[in-house]
């Protein structure tokens, strides 16, 4: 079921991680000009000093015009299929953008293109594409302004948590409606894509399954219930026993990044604690929670428990929520 995955392509035309070169050679900085700020993790400050999460790694370009607009085409780091064009930059933080998903690979992973200055001609959804088709143009675009200075491809790799998003977003109380549909970005968990690449580098790297596995687990939770969310039937890789038959499941033991990543699920056959609502924490790495407070997935209460944080409140209602 789990089979070999091809070595990811870098999706831009500069050479400097193949080569080896340091960060600064291929990382576009925010404003602080620390090259760790256009990685992914809590790498970056809100107004108030907290820190910030950022969910993909920001590619910096090395072509460029008269005018100093980017040059560089993007491609796709391994073959897919077009899922998702948003072609307005003002309707999303990830300005134009374009989703792919990667049906050949075990999990199928999505990976995203943001802040393009433009789409190709004639890309359309549902269009099979190789490492050597050129998605778009490398650019600036975004709902939240950035500079011309700092343009960037924004690369996310990751997976998709439910095919009932819009359900969920229907209860929120959200201003706008949502103009992505499935690709929306709070749909999506992205990963770490510079460790992904720096392990397809050093060889390390076989199979996604297998490196999805591999990541740190951060906590496992507990749920009752008898739902097999569209996740499971989507990625079944990721179940780690068989599904008992149909009436038997009682629940999910599932363990997840500090990010959020729901990386292997064990399905549970007995009476277990634990609801949609308040899933029980069975156990979690401090160290690493606390080294990466600013994700919220686990927050800490004032006698040091671990307690439900926020974001995993709402990974799991979209997980579940049909
Ligand atoms: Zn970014």
């Amino acid at each position: 079921m789990c089979t070999a995955t091809p070595l990811p392509q870098w999706p831009t035309p500069n050479p400097a991680f193949n080569e080896g070169r340091p960060l600064e050679a291929f990382v576009q900085p925010t404003a602080s000009g620390l090259a760790t700020s256009g990685c992914f993790g809590c790498v970056r400050k809100n107004k108030r000093g907290g820190g910030l999460f950022h969910e993909g790694l920001d590619m910096l370009p090395i072509k460029h015009d008269k005018k100093g607009n980017p040059l560089d085409k993007i491609t796709p780091i391994w073959p897919g299929k077009v899922v998702y064009i948003n072609k307005v930059g003002g309707n999303s933080n990830y300005g134009i953008y374009v989703v792919l998903e990667h049906t050949d690979i075990t999990p199928a992973m999505y990976t995203l293109y943001g802040h393009l200055s433009s789409v190709t001609t004639g890309l359309s959804i549902g269009q099979v594409i190789a490492v050597k088709d050129v998605i778009g143009v490398m650019g600036h675009t975004s709902a939240d302004k950035i500079p011309k200075a700092r343009s960037h491809l924004h690369f996310e790799i990751g997976l998709r948590l439910s095919d009932h998003f819009q359900t969920w977003y229907n209860k929120g109380a959200f201003k706008t409606g949502n103009k992505h549909g499935l690709w929306n970005g709070m749909n999506l968990v992205g990963m770490d894509p510079l460790d992904f690449f720096e392990r397809a580098q050093e060889g390390r790297f076989k199979e996604m399954t297998a490196y999805l596995q591999g990541l740190p687990t951060a906590f496992t939770v507990q749920i009752a219930t008898s739902q097999v969310p569209d996740f499971i039937n989507r990625y079944p890789c990721l179940c780690s026993a068989p599904l008992p038959p149909p009436g038997q499941l009682k629940g999910w033991e599932i363990e997840f990044t500090w990010y959020g990543l729901p990386k292997s699920w064990k399905p549970v056959m007995a009476e277990s604690g634990g609801s949609l609502r308040e899933p029980v924490i069975k156990s979690y790495d401090s160290a690493l929670l606390k080294a990466n407070r600013c994700r919220k997935t686990i927050i800490f209460n004032a006698k040091n428990q671990p307690m439900v944080g926020p974001e995993l409140k709402k990974i799991i209602d979209i997980l579940f929520l049909k």
